[in-house]
């Protein structure tokens, strides 16, 4: 059997068969637009009869050098054929001559990219044909003249500009404001006009046998798949380029047949926020290209309920059956000619974040689609783009309107950003760091010298590269809006502006950013921060818990944050960091001087002057978290971290050393040499301290065993805070972790140490307090040992990054600033393994560790707290090794807890 390349809109069942019955199979056949034609047919809907050459026959005509593959152009004879027997009309025939639209349609919508050329069919005699049918004579000419101009366009590519000045010129001189007011002569001559242009551009004359029209259009729509538009609109939106587009063969209606003809196109929910109401544009007496174009003002579609009611109710109905029929937002596309409505065009419609969001929970309350499918259909980056701070949509409008719109490219980080322009990085950091402006970095490209700059910048803006660019990977590392590859940007270094088009911008200038869209604009935008009090979200989010296995957790230091996680969701907290409790100025005098003294004495006082500081922290943090679970973890870095650095003490202590040969009074030598002899005291402390691997070295749990009173402090503190908790009435369970546990002797010595402190402040106070002790799992040994170390520790928490960087041996901080990136572009790496767990190496360790682990204590409470916490990969891995909890940033809190629910519905063990 010869293979069938053309499907009547008729023949859907045929077209499923020949896929197996599988519907996003038959959007690849006959694309989006075609299978959505030929289903509204089904559906018994109005659409004007036609038919669709497959995306198959797209691809073989491509293959074959720009040839037909064999027998479809009879195909396409047959199938015109009986189109003519349900119209009723012949194509080509003078007397009633059927007229067609040729229109593009692939697998994925790409708006606008790809041709579309209506009115096939006119020429000479079957201009007369039509006039005799409709006796409107003008609507004939303005047919006419728009196929001129759509073919010389789409198929022999004439520019438009041409076309536009002999209809301005024709409105001069007739002194009229709006083509409407042309009569049939005017277009009449307007088309002798048109077709002189295209013979002036072609060198042929324009094609007045139907036939060769149709065939150059199906042919011009093959091409257009790999026109430059195109091809840029897939690399932007990750659409494979061999798919393809099918060819729609339609009969024309006319939405310019009068006024009780109209044409227009509409939303079933409103794109912007989500809201149940029709929203749309129409144009009575018009051609469906006329509202898209802007060339006339349209009128809202809710107008039809005045203008013509009856089309209006029924048009209602019909959408609400395509949303009904679709379980999604429909975008229609429609046309009323002389009363009668013609649907031309259905496709889910495309929505920001808080319109996707509030549509999901909306059709889940409407029973439409059941409330596992609203979850699942929010992507994470969805909800991240809830706590992003975006441009305020009226701003966004107006800058539109204004012409303010600049260029756009690779939307590859998203969020918004404003700023003046700065062309490199230390330029960028300088401005930020000591003029307190802000900032977006503009560079051809970026390099890792250019880092620093980026991190000051609010966005960074890139005329190369792609979406694995260093830019659009450091931007997403960062949460940095950035736009990337925007090709129409040509940067001048030695002028310090850049242009696009005619239009110069200069180092300074303000800009605005659209990481989301990749649109670029020239001046301020307003931008806003997205409630995450959005009823929909919580609601959404709400059930997504009650499909999660996994806890969601925060890591916070503070008890604001802690405030934060919990009013975003979370569960627990699965990382409270002591350390930078240190660091604050009151602080850490006390922290350094326990730290450089020898004597016993010295370091009590000082460790018991840190008490109280450590206390309040825990007793806000506590308070905050009242009747959740709180792990603290104890101190953790080297201790060199917390004295002066090495160079800095050098220095000083020349440069003093200097001052005394030249000192004159003695009250000057006695100070100095009293500095001196301190900073030498210090120095030595200092040079002690230093090591060659701090990463490595004298850190987490081994400092808790060299210098026990610290961590001693901190488990008094913990439980004299837990017991005041208790007193006031709060509900308090603290979790106190002991980092980087490789040894379970290690865990012993610590533990008794700490746990005698524990024992000692419960019975002081006369309280008892419901505790764990647990251990930080970030080293391979502890891994492979975990049967052991789970012995003595209650629960474990993965500290994915120390686990990363001891699994991989490579050191975070001088990877991310070189070769890592170098490693993700070349294809060494995938993907970043600081930012989704490994799963091929590092997450075997994490099983071994949760099987062994729980070999020995069934109960082991097992989290994880690093970055990778936040990251929905990361999160699926978790899912699937049985953790109970992950805990993340509170900000990521939200889009963990969706993307834990998401994982628990894929497990085919909930199915
Ligand atoms: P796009 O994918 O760019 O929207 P379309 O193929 O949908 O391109 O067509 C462009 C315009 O022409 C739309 O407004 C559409 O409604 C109109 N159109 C297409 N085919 C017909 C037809 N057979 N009759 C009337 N209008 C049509
Ligand atoms: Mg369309
Ligand atoms: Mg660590």
């Amino acid at each position: 059997m010869e293979k069938k390349w053309v499907y009547l809109f008729g023949e859907l069942d045929q077209a499923l068969r020949y896929v197996q019955n599988e519907w996003e199979r038959v959007r690849g056949l006959l694309g989006g637009k075609g299978a959505n034609l030929a289903e509204m047919n089904r559906l018994g809907l109005p659409v004007p009869p036609g038919f669709t050459v497959t995306t198959e026959a797209c691809n073989s005509y491509l293959a074959l050098g720009m040839k037909f593959p064999e027998s479809m152009w009879e195909q396409e004879m047959a199938a015109l054929a009986s189109v003519e027997q349900k119209t009723g009309k012949k194509f080509g025939d003078p007397k009633n001559p059927l007229l067609l639209s040729c229109r593009s349609g692939a697998k994925f919508s790409m708006p606008g990219m790809m041709d579309t050329v209506l009115n096939i069919g006119l020429n000479e005699e079957t201009v007369q044909g039509m006039i005799e049918a409709t006796s409107d004579p003008r609507f004939v000419y303005d047919s006419y003249r728009r196929l001129i101009q759509m073919f010389g366009s789409v198929v022999m590519g004439v520019p438009d500009e041409p076309f536009q000045e002999v209809i301005t010129e024709f409105r001069n001189k007739k002194n009229v404001k709006s083509d409407a007011e042309l009569t049939a002569e005017d277009w009449k001559s307007i088309g002798e006009r048109f077709k002189d242009i295209f013979r002036r551009y072609n060198r042929i004359d324009f094609p007045t046998d139907p036939y060769e029209q149709l065939r150059l259009a199906t042919e011009a729509v093959f091409k257009s798949w790999n026109g430059k538009r195109a091809i840029d609109y897939r690399n932007a939106a990750r659409i494979p380029h061999d798919l393809g587009t099918a060819v729609n063969i339609q009969t024309m209606v006319f939405g310019n047949m009068g006024n009780d003809s109209a044409t227009g196109v509409a939303m079933t929910r409103n794109a912007t926020t989500g809201e149940k109401k029709i929203e749309g544009d129409y144009l009575i007496n018009a051609q469906g290209e006329d509202v898209v174009a802007g060339i006339r003002i349209t009128e809202p579609v809710e107008n039809m309920s005045q203008t013509m009611p009856d089309t209006w109710r029924q048009f209602v109905g019909i959408t609400q059956e395509l949303e009904n029929h679709n379980r999604n937002m429909q975008d229609v596309e429609f046309t009323v000619e002389r009363g009668k409505l013609w649907m031309l065009q259905t496709r889910d419609g495309k929505r920001t974040a808080q319109a996707a969001v509030r549509i999901a929970v909306e059709m889940a309350e409407e029973g439409l689609i059941s409330r596992e499918e609203a979850v699942m259909r929010i992507t994470p980056e969805q909800v991240d783009f809830f706590l992003h701070p975006q441009f305020n949509p009226e701003s966004k409008k107006a800058a539109r309107t204004e012409g303010r719109i600049l260029a756009s490219g690779l939307n590859v980080s998203p969020g918004a950003a404003v700023g003046v322009v700065a062309f490199d990085a230390d330029l960028a950091q300088s401005w930020v760091k000591k003029e307190g402006k802000k900032v977006i970095m503009v560079r051809p490209e970026t390099k890792p010298d250019d880092v620093h700059g980026m991190l000051a910048a609010e966005g960074i803006l890139t005329s190369r590269g792609g979406r694995t660019s260093h830019a659009a990977l450091v931007a997403r590392q960062f949460g940095k809006p950035a736009v990337v590859g925007v090709a129409s940007l040509e940067i001048d270094m030695n002028q310090r502006l850049m242009t696009v088009g005619s239009q110069i911008i200069n180092e300074g200038d303000w800009i605005s950013i659209d990481g989301t869209t990749g649109e670029v604009f020239l001046g301020k935008l307003e931008t806003m921060v997205p409630d995450i009090t959005d009823l929909w979200l919580m609601k959404l989010l709400t059930w997504a818990d009650g499909f999660r296995r996994l806890g969601v957790w925060a890591n916070a230091d503070y008890p604001h944050d802690a405030k934060r996680a919990r009013e975003y969701g979370a569960n627990g907290i699965g990382l409270c960091r002591t350390e930078h409790m240190f660091f604050e100025p009151e602080r850490l005098p006390f922290v350094q001087k326990m730290i450089i003294t020898n004597q016993p004495t010295e370091r009590r006082e000082a460790l018991e002057a840190l008490l109280p500081f450590q206390r309040d922290d825990f007793l806000g943090l506590f308070r905050a978290m009242h009747g959740l679970p709180v792990i603290i973890r104890l101190i953790d870095p080297p201790l060199h971290e917390f004295l002066p650095n090495y160079e800095t003490l050098m220095t000083a202590l020349t440069d003093n050393k200097i001052r005394l040969i030249h000192a004159r009074n003695l009250k000057e030598i006695d100070d100095l040499l009293h500095k001196i002899e301190e900073d030498e005291h210090v120095l030595i402390r200092v040079e002690t301290l230093r090591e060659a691997n701090p990463m490595l070295g004298l850190r987490g749990v081994r400092l808790g065993i060299m210098m026990p009173e610290l961590t001693q402090m901190q488990v008094r503190a913990i439980f004299e805070a837990a017991c005041q908790c208790i007193k006031d009435g709060v509900e308090v369970h603290p979790e106190v972790m002991i980092p980087l546990t490789c040894h379970v002797n290690e865990l012993i010595a610590q533990r008794e140490a700490l746990e005698t402190v524990a024992k000692e402040v419960m019975a002081e106070q006369g309280i008892k307090v419901d505790y764990k002790f647990g251990t930080m799992i970030e080293v391979p040994r502890a891994a492979l040992t975990a049967d052991e170390i789970a012995e003595y520790a209650q629960f474990f928490s993965f500290g994915t990054n120390d686990l990363t960087q001891t699994t991989f041996g490579i050191s975070r901080d001088d990877a991310e600033k070189g070769f890592l990136i170098d490693y993700i572009q070349r294809g060494i790496l995938q993907e970043n393994p600081f930012e989704t767990i490994d799963e091929k190496g590092m997450a075997k360790l994490m099983k071994i560790a949760v099987e062994l682990g729980r070999k020995t204590r069934p109960d082991l409470e097992v989290g994880i707290c690093g970055e990778h916490g936040g990251d929905p990969k990361s999160i699926a891995i978790c899912h699937k090794l049985g953790l109970n909890y992950v805990s993340c940033s509170p900000f990521r809190v939200p889009i963990a807890r969706l993307s834990a629910a998401q994982a628990a519905l894929r497990d085919p063990k909930n199915l």
